[in-house]
Parts: C-alpha cells; sequence; structure tokens
C-alpha cells in the first residue's frame, strides 16, 4: 500500500527544526558532564534523578519492543498517556481552523477535546446502536470531507466491544486517511493487536497504554505504534523530555514481571463474566452489553435511580447517559472479587428496596 505523508504534515512542523538539547548533540559516553547546566551534586532525592533523562528513551523503547513483538523501536512512541500522544498526531496534521478528524459516538472524550483545544473541526460518524462502525458512511465522509486523522476506538469505550476487523482494514485500505486505532483495552480482548499488521498499513496508528491492564494509570505511559517517519514526526514536536526517569525506570522493572499482570488479566476477564451473568439476571436490568474490555455498560430501568443508590453506600461508577446510544446506561469497571460481591449485594438490595 502507498501512502504520501509529507503533504500530509502542517507546512510549519515540516519546516521546523526540532529543540536539540544537550543530550541529543551529545549522547556518547563521557568522565563529566558540564553541558546541560544540571546539579553535578546530586539532588535530595538521590539516585541519578539529578540528570536530565534519555530524550529518546532508548532503553525503555526498547524493551517494549521485546514485549509487544515490534520489529523496529522506530515504529515506536511514547508519551506523557495516550492522550500526549492523541495531542501530538493532531498537531502534526492538523491545521487548526481548517482541517478536521473523524470520531464515532458515543466514544473516549478525549478526541474531542484535544480536538476543539487544537480548532479542529469534529466530523461525527455515530456507531451504529449495537455499537458497531458504520462503515459504509465513514468512507462516504472521509471521501468527501478529508479528515487528517480517524479515530477508532476498539475495545471502545465506553461500549467495550471489540470493532470489526474487516472494517478496520477496509477503512485503512479505502479511506487514505490517517488512521489511529486505540487499543487502551486490547490486553482484556480476545483479539490479536493491530500492530502485528503494522508493516502492512503506512497509515495506521495504534495507541496503547500502561494504565490499564499494567495497573499503572498513577505513571503516565502511553504508547503509539506506526510507521517510522510518523513517529518521527511525533518526536520532533514533542517536550524533549515528556518521559521521567522515574516513570521509565519504573516501567522496565514493570515489564520483567508482566506474568504479574497476565495474572490480574486473567482475574478480571472471569471477574467480569460473573459479574456480568449476575447483573444480567436482575429484574431492573434491560441489557448488559457484551465486554471485551475491564469494564461493561448496563441499560437500567432507571439508570439515574441505581446511580445514586450505588453513590449513597459509597460506590462510584459512571453515568453514560447522556452519550449517544447509551440512554439509561451506566459504565461499571470490573473490581476485586470483595468489590464486585459488594457491588452485586448493593444492586440486589437496590431492587429489593424499590421493590422492584
Ligand atoms: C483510559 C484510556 C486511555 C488511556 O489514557 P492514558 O492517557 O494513557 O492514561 C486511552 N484511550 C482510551 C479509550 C481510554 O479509555
Amino acid at each position: 500500500m502507498t501512502f504520501e505523508l509529507d503533504s500530509r504534515v502542517r507546512k510549519n512542523i515540516r519546516g521546523m527544526m526540532k529543540y536539540a538539547s544537550a543530550r541529543d548533540e551529545f549522547s556518547g559516553k563521557a568522565k563529566i558532564y558540564l553541558d546541560a547546566n544540571e546539579n553535578s551534586y546530586g539532588s535530595p532525592a538521590g539516585g541519578t534523578l539529578n540528570r536530565y533523562p534519555d530524550p529518546l528513551q532508548r532503553e525503555l523503547r526498547k524493551k517494549i519492543a521485546e514485549e509487544k513483538a515490534i520489529a523496529q523501536e522506530e515504529q515506536i512512541f511514547l508519551g506523557n498517556g495516550s492522550d500526549e500522544a492523541i495531542d501530538l498526531l493532531m498537531r502534526v496534521f492538523g491545521e487548526p481552523r481548517i482541517d478536521s478528524i473523524m470520531i464515532m459516538p458515543p466514544t473516549y472524550g478525549m478526541y474531542k477535546v484535544c480536538a476543539d483545544i487544537n480548532d479542529l473541526a469534529i466530523l461525527q460518524v455515530p456507531l451504529r446502536p449495537d455499537y458497531s462502525l458504520n462503515t459504509e458512511l465513514i468512507l462516504e465522509t472521509a471521501a468527501g470531507k478529508k479528515p487528517k486523522l480517524i479515530f477508532i476506538c476498539s475495545p471502545n469505550n465506553p461500549s467495550a466491544n471489540l470493532m470489526d476487523a474487516d472494517s478496520i482494514r477496509r477503512i485503512l485500505i479505502e479511506s487514505n486517511t490517517i488512521v489511529v486505532v486505540d487499543e487502551a483495552y486490547i490486553d482484556f480482548a480476545d483479539a490479536e493487536s493491530w500492530t502485528k499488521e503494522m508493516s502492512a498499513y503506512p497509515n495506521l496508528v495504534i495507541l496503547q497504554t500502561f494504565s490499564k491492564a499494567w495497573g499503572m494509570a498513577a505513571v503516565r505511559l502511553g504508547m503509539a505504534f506506526a510507521a517510522p517517519e510518523i513517529v518521527a514526526l511525533m518526536n520532533k514536536i514533542k517536550y524533549p523530555y515528556n518521559i521521567s526517569e522515574v516513570t521509565a525506570k519504573t516501567v522496565i522493572s514493570a515489564l520483567r514481571q508482566s506474568r504479574k499482570k497476565e495474572n490480574m488479566v486473567r482475574q478480571i476477564k472471569s471477574e467480569r463474566s460473573k459479574l456480568i451473568a449476575t447483573i444480567a439476571d436482575l429484574p431492573f436490568v434491560k441489557e448488559v452489553f457484551p465486554s471485551a474490555a475491564n469494564f461493561f455498560l448496563v441499560r437500567f430501568a432507571d439508570a439515574a435511580a441505581v446511580y445514586r443508590y450505588l453513590r449513597e453506600k459509597g460506590l462510584i461508577v459512571r453515568d453514560r447517559s447522556g452519550q449517544m446510544h447509551c440512554r439509561e446506561c451506566l459504565r461499571i469497571t470490573v473490581g476485586t472479587p470483595d468489590e464486585n460481591r459488594f457491588l452485586c449485594e448493593t444492586l440486589e438490595a437496590f431492587g429489593k428496596e424499590k421493590a422492584l
């Protein structure tokens, strides 16, 4: 597949020189570093925190490439959460007030927030009521309006379903647009990541994160996998030291214990099946939508009443009733066995109290 990239990049980004840090100009080994105005005496926090980290996170990217079987480290961008990758993609390709991006509501809220910040128009092609992609309308709209980026969230937040692979493949091949597949929840799905097919699609960007399956939301590390040319553009405009040394070290140590992550994922998936089965049987539940994520969407007879009741008992879920196709829906994250038991007991108590 051929895909011309240069002409899609904003002219100012194409033409600019990136910031050259001290560590860019000299990245070899030396005895003494007096080039970056660091504090050579150390820091109260100890370690090597007095030194600027590697702007290109080479060691961490190498470890991530191994973990995720990515062919080249040059295909990996690391950001301060996936949100940084979303924002940078818009800033590389989207000319403010001129260009647009495409999203399929109901979906993750940050695509719209980043587009609003970057003054990009938002083309909305709603998912069907069963939360599947409306592929024909997506292709038709892309051909007519020529968005710079198409965002597909799979598994989707808040509906928790995986998007059809053939539909995504058609959009990749026929849209002639950069397609961003957000795989924040891919570890919980019984499906392969699109990273396996990356080499076939020069217009494919895949987002993943350490915030969900890896249990490291506080660390803030997001990944984008794409052709080296796209990654290079993102690296060109990112803040020079966007990933801290603390983050890099913490994640490298977590990667050595990927079995722990796999065990947690296995447990969450098993808890998910049990929870969904229990909740689907409650008389005031209309529908529990199938989930390929660590959360699921439930349609209640009266979502606001359930939300209020749970909150009174100290249990917070996400009210998604206001989103497209999500009337009377709450989004519930799968918790620990104890948390899930409390959730089910509280829902059963709601049913009895309200005599439904
Ligand atoms: C949680 C989530 C993310 C993760 O964002 P981070 O900034 O990496 O924490 C990305 N995409 C979707 C759809 C999410 O739900």
